[in-house]
């Protein structure tokens, strides 16, 4: 599988090569919580276009996204991996890719926590973000098939083809490829 694939599976099994860049990486100008050189505001380019529909779809039902982490180096998850062993390996994490997002709103005080899923926004984001291609890339009940406990916040660029086959099927892209030769 191609590494720059949209719709690729990136995890401990499946890591992201030491080196990788995302081609074209962006900042589209999304409300972000993180100031304005900070490079968690950068996305691959058609994941930001499609977080941006997402947020204004948001705006349009009253609702204010925040984006909170997008980009992450391998270098910076290196480090953090180095702080804290809880989060996720060099080359293991999706942020590393660009295509992955973590949201949060000022309900839930921009923080990254299980009860961004019970604000307005949380609820609306896991009704809506496949219409825009995008999946809740870790879902409640399951973490034994992700690895990952629930995180309501992240969400993960696939295309809307592969998203919207995920929520009718209800299948996590673990359980996808698991049915898939690569
Ligand atoms: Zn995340």
């Amino acid at each position: 599988m191609r590494y720059d694939s949209y719709t690729r599976l990136i995890n401990g099994k499946h890591p992201l090569p030491e080196g990788y860049v995302p081609k074209q990486l962006t900042d589209i100008g999304l409300p972000f919580q993180a100031s304005s050189q900070d490079s968690r505001r950068l996305l691959e380019i058609r994941t930001a276009q499609a977080a941006l529909r997402l947020f204004q779809s948001a705006q349009r039902d009253g609702l204010n996204l925040y984006g909170i982490s997008g980009y992450r180096s391998y270098q910076c998850q290196k480090q953090l991996y180095g702080q804290n062993p809880y989060v996720a390996a060099p080359g293991t994490s999706e942020h590393q890719s660009g295509l992955a997002l973590d949201v949060s709103c000022a309900e839930a005080g921009f923080a990254l926590t299980e009860e961004f899923a019970f604000t307005s926004e949380g609820s609306w984001l896991s009704r809506n973000a496949s219409l825009f291609g995008f999946i809740i890339r870790y879902p409640k009940g399951k973490e034994n098939i992700t690895g990952f406990p629930w995180e309501p916040w992240h969400i993960r660029y696939v295309t809307r083809a592969l998203s919207n086959y995920l929520a009718l099927t209800g299948q996590t892209l673990e359980e996808y490829y698991a049915l898939r030769p690569f």
